[in-house]
């Protein structure tokens, strides 16, 4: 085994870390971490810690880690047949066995899975297949897509065009012209503190249509968003939003995605949050819990109105010019089998709605009251505290001050693993489903101390 000192200077030498202050880390001033271990929701790394994961890994590992079955069915797989490709009507059994295991688990209406490798790919995925669907309804013009401000999407092009965080754009000439943004349903940062929930919801269907009015209806193809802001900040929107979005949405005639990378197979509660929130899809964005991570799988789940057009399509034009390489990755799929398996047979869903409820209420309990915390919120496996300076006016801390980061770095140094949301003073929790009531103890009472100690 290599000696720390050897992988620590070679990491900072040779290896570009996505989201990560790259002068610091190379300068040594950024800490790095080596994981080498994992069981249900903790993580060891190689200096010999035992962290409790609430997060997670990036909210994706949501059967928890070190699960065998789906070890041995990724080496059944590879020792099988590694690759194969999925082009031109090919497959393996089990590609095929997940996508009739994605589509028995879909909300009604849908249709098909096309797989791919990452949440980004897929939405990538997405929106070509939206703008191929309005070529063939002969409306050329009928391509721009509406996202939400806090929205996250991914870090591609396009999709991180239609991440509506400023630090996905700032500098890479991001976002593109055909990505559009609208008000993001953040109840608690409205800007009007006299609006009632109702009051919100309706000036979120004004911003919308009056974007719609201003840019014409027959330009704006589709509207993209997750039924719970993730990475924006965890945010549940407020009671009405998505029905009222959703008659927006169909008076004229633009196709809903819901992103479900985080929220699908389970995370709040219900299969896909498109259950939970009656939202009926044109399009579903899944990965991350389709294998909880065991290895890259995504998929992007149409809608019978789309599939269609799309068949017609390749009626008239031959077959679709949408290919990777990866699709349907014979292990990423076997991974995907093995998982959905496993969430079934160990009930997770429903650890979910109990241990999630629990983490939230005992969350609020401790921590609603404190004087810098602004709000407790979340749903499902899917928590966060929102820090402010001042609880009145609702102040932002500086952001030099890193409070948010500050108190990651307090709690897991008290071995408990939560998330510095990337705008705000936003700590995130999104523990594997797994999670027992008494290590949800352990993350809000180590929540509260790590806070106390920052705070005060
Ligand atoms: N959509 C959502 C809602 C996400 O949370 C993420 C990743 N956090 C993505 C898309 C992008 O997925 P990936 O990082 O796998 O490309």
């Amino acid at each position: 085994m290599l000696k720390n000192d050897q992988l620590d200077q070679w990491d900072r030498e040779n290896f570009f870390h996505p989201s990560t202050h790259l002068a610091q880390f190379a300068r040594g001033e950024a800490p790095n971490r080596v994981i080498t271990g994992g069981t249900n929701c903790h993580i060891e790394d190689r200096d010999g810690n035992r962290l409790l994961d609430a997060f997670a890994g990036l909210y994706c590992v949501n059967v928890g880690y070190g699960r065998q079955d789906i070890a041995e069915a990724i080496a059944a797989q590879a020792r099988e047949l590694a690759y194969y490709h999925a082009y031109v009507g090919h497959g393996t059994e089990a590609s095929i066995t997940l996508s009739k295991m994605i589509m028995d688990r879909a909300p009604k209406g849908m249709s098909k899975v096309y797989f791919g490798m990452s949440g980004s790919d897929a939405n990538e995925t997405n929106v070509k297949l939206i703008w191929y669907y309005n070529n063939i309804l002969g409306r050329p013009e009928k391509k721009k897509i509406i996202s939400r401000w806090r929205g996250y999407h991914g870090s591609g092009l396009v999709t991180g065009s239609l991440t509506g965080l400023e630090l996905f754009h700032k500098k890479f000439d991001l976002p593109l012209a055909q990505v559009l943004h609208t008000e993001a349903p953040y109840y608690y940062r409205r800007e009007n503190l006299e609006q009632t929930e109702e009051q919100f919801v309706q000036h979120c269907v004004d911003s919308l249509e009056a974007l719609i009015e201003r840019e014409g209806a027959d330009t704006i193809a589709a509207f993209i968003g997750e039924p719970v802001l993730g990475t924006g900040g965890i945010v549940p929107p407020p009671a009405g939003y998505w029905d009222a979005i959703q008659k927006v949405l169909k008076k004229h005639d633009i196709l809903l995605v819901v992103d479900e990378v985080v929220t699908g197979f389970g995370r709040l509660g219900t299969m896909f949050g498109s259950d939970h929130y009656s939202l009926k899809p044109d399009l579903i964005t899944i990965a991350k819990g389709l294998t909880s991570a065991y290895a890259p799988l995504s998929g992007s789940i149409v809608g019978e109105k789309m599939w269609k057009v799309l068949e017609q399509g390749t009626d008239e034009n031959g077959p679709i010019g949408h290919g990777w390489t990866y699709s349907a990755h014979p292990i990423g799929a076997a991974a995907g089998v093995a998982n959905l398996k496993l969430l079934d047979e160990l009930d997770l869903i429903a650890n979910n709605r109990d241990v999630g409820g629990y983490l939230n209420k005992t969350m609020a309990e401790a921590l609603g009251e404190h004087p810098h915390v602004g709000e407790v919120r979340g749903e499902g496996m899917l928590c966060a505290v929102e820090f402010v300076k001042d609880r009145d006016s609702r102040t932002f801390f500086d952001p030099a001050d890193k409070i948010g980061p500050q108190i990651s770095g307090a709690l897991a140094a008290d071995g408990v693993i939560a998330r510095a949301m990337p705008q705000g003073d936003i700590l995130g929790f999104a523990p594997p489903f797994c999670l027992t009531r008494a290590e949800a103890d352990e993350v809000v009472s180590k929540t509260a101390a790590a806070v106390g100690k920052i705070l005060g």
